[in-house]
């Protein structure tokens, strides 16, 4: 993976604040970049406005709609997000200012967080005559917090203990409030308030409506969220990521059937060392992770099934170079953190834009810069806006490279390493064959060169198979139902395919990507030469186009899958097409399924450099 490289982003296209993530959030209030969007009372808009919030934080932007349509909202976000706006201005819009009793109540596990939302959420009333504000806390004397609360604030912020105490007293009465927050909810958890916030919340009537934020989600939460809220939305925001500013985000056009072909390009023409292509699920996983490999690129696929070890074997070769691309899934690739890793591309769109932020800030880590590609399909614009409106990112569309991209890049690459060949020496032998060839056949030398640029590159010339063409070898589903068709006859020639057999089956842990690899590896084929595979406990057979040469076949048998050798011959049927099935000849059934911790991961094609003309 070289020097060509998606179209960048817009330098100055804006950075997300955070990301949203709304769990069932009506889609027509998403994230929005502008307080004009959100339709604040007049006076509030005001306050926002002399506070200065030009656009609305990540969390403001998901959270407000919903509020301010009387939802319930659950929101998963942290201190310095903008949540007490969030929930404060929503909280002001429910409220009558001219009815002097209580209407909303906010409860906050410490005094400090109760003082700090009293102020922010007077500093948001301003232009609210008439509207004030009383923070109930512990440690403070009783008699002021009284006097407050009877010349009848609307709206009471207190801690849980304190709160009780008034209502004890009849100071305080919830019978008439609106709304309801618990801020920092699993703090107040924490400190062992659950009991108290109940017990608050039942004495308030079940018309209120609830907001809840916490940094985390615990289950306790869940609970009280079960019991007290209703059909809440639920919003989240991570804390603002450093790694999202380095990352150049990109969207690219590909029908479905194209994407392996596109993917390939582009990794082939990435500058980045490392590549994390995400999947949604395990299967395709091993289906995008088979094509990569049989197009020449060092490749291994995880899925959330891996084997932790496995997984870090995996991980550590990422690391150490070795691997060049990983397909993985959101769940195997959780918390992975390998610098090399320049490259993100996500096969296709992540449902939530949580799960597109957590894939993207797999590259540009540890202060380097990286580049994120997401594939669309044509009808999929909306879902990319949504992304695009939940992180407040412009995403620009870049150019998928083109076979003829993808040789220019090798080429250039291959062009660059020749003055040091040349100062190298030895290359007497070659002079004199070329210019005994070229003498012969009267051919142009700068012809000559470029059909030896051409070929060295896989470039065929026109009319032969093209990055366009579709992949041959077949996916794991495919496979499968060749499986269960069991082995035909052996068929030497059919459609210009030879049917060969190979030593390692099910029983060795053969599966299709590590026998693609080998073949087109140590035989010099392409994926496309690679038929139909059927894999039975014993052996496989393997269609290949053409017939390999016994050079081939040496070079492919002594190559191994699952640690024994391919030992790959022409196949001649049951007992060498004499009779009946053999011993391990019948097919693949269920119950020889490899364990479940002998699955996923675990190929990737012999260690060399990409293989020519496959991208
Ligand atoms: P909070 O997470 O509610 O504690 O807010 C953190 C800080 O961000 C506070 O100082 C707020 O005044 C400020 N803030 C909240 N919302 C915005 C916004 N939309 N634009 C700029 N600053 C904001």
């Amino acid at each position: 993976m070289t020097d060509v490289s998606p179209a960048p982003a817009s330098a100055d296209a804006p950075v997300a604040e955070g990301s949203t993530a709304p769990a069932d959030a009506a889609p027509e209030a998403p994230a929005s970049p502008s307080f004009d969007d959100i339709d604040l009372p007049a006076p509030l808009r005001r306050a926002v406005d002399e506070l200065g919030f030009s656009t609305p934080s990540a969390i403001q932007a998901q959270a407000i709609p919903p509020l301010l349509e009387g939802r319930d909202v659950i929101g998963v976000a942290q201190t310095g997000t903008g949540k007490t706006a969030a929930f404060g201005l929503p909280l002001l819009a429910a409220i009558d200012p001219s009815v002097r009793e209580v209407q909303a109540l906010v409860l906050a596990p410490t005094r400090e967080l109760a003082m700090q939302v009293a102020d922010a959420i007077a500093s948001f009333a301003t232009s609210l005559g008439g509207l004030d504000v009383v923070a109930l806390y512990g440690g403070s004397p009783y008699g002021p917090q009284e006097r407050a609360l009877s010349r009848g604030a609307q709206v009471v912020v207190g801690t849980p203990g304190r709160v009780m105490d008034h209502m004890r007293r009849a100071n305080l009465r919830l019978d008439t409030i609106r709304v309801a927050v618990l801020d920092e909810a699993d703090e107040m958890l924490r400190m062992g308030f659950a009991e108290d916030v109940e017990e608050i919340l039942s004495h308030s009537p079940d018309s209120r409506q609830v907001a809840l934020f916490s940094a985390t989600m615990p289950a306790a939460i869940q609970r009280v969220a079960q019991t007290h809220m209703k059909d809440p939305v639920r919003v989240s925001v991570t804390p603002q990521s450093s790694t999202v500013k380095s990352v150049r985000q990109t969207y690219a056009v590909v029908p479905f059937r194209h994407r392996t072909g596109a993917l390939a390009r582009v990794l082939a023409t990435s500058p980045a060392e490392a590549a994390i292509v995400f999947v949604r699920t395990r299967a395709a996983a091993e289906e995008v992770g088979t094509s990569l490999v049989a197009r020449g690129l060092i490749a291994a696929s995880i899925s959330g099934d891996v084997p932790q070890k496995e997984r870090e074997k995996i991980v550590e070769r990422l690391r150490d170079g070795s691997l060049q691309v990983l397909v993985a899934t959101d769940v195997a690739a959780r918390g992975l953190d390998v610098e090399r890793i320049g490259l993100v591309v996500n096969f296709d769109v992540p449902k939530e834009a949580e799960s597109y932020v957590h894939r993207i800030g797999r590259t540009g880590r540890a202060g380097r810069s990286g580049e994120a590609l997401t594939f669309i399909g044509p009808h999929e614009r909306r879902a990319l806006k949504n992304i695009e409106r939940a992180t407040k990112q412009t995403l620009a569309e870049a150019t998928i490279p083109s076979p003829r991209d993808v040789s220019k890049h090798r080429l250039a690459a291959l062009l660059t390493q020749v003055p040091e060949r040349i100062s190298r020496g030895r290359l007497e032998l070659y002079r004199e064959l070329i210019g005994e060839f070229v003498a012969e056949n009267e051919i142009d030398p700068l012809d000559l060169v470029a059909a030896l640029g051409a070929m060295s590159v896989g470039d065929d010339g026109p009319g032969s198979a093209t990055e366009e063409e579709e992949f041959t070898a077949p996916s794991p589903r495919t496979e499968e139902r060749s499986r269960d068709r069991g082995p035909r006859e052996a068929t030497p020639t059919e459609h210009g395919y030879t049917s060969y057999k190979v030593g390692v089956g099910h029983n060795h842990g053969a599966r299709p990507p590590g026998i693609v690899g080998a073949i087109t590896g140590e035989g010099g084929l392409h994926g496309k030469d690679i038929g139909k595979i059927q894999i039975f406990p014993h052996f496989s057979l393997v269609q290949i186009r053409g017939s390999l040469s016994a050079e081939q076949m040496e070079r492919i048998s002594r190559a191994q899958v699952g640690g024994r050798e391919l030992r790959i011959g022409p196949d001649r049927g049951p007992r060498g097409g004499k009779g009946p099935r053999r011993d391990g000849e019948r097919p693949f059934r269920r119950d020889d399924r490899p364990r479940r911790d002998e699955r996923g991961g675990r190929y990737d094609a012999p260690r060399r450099g990409p293989r020519r003309g496959d991208a």
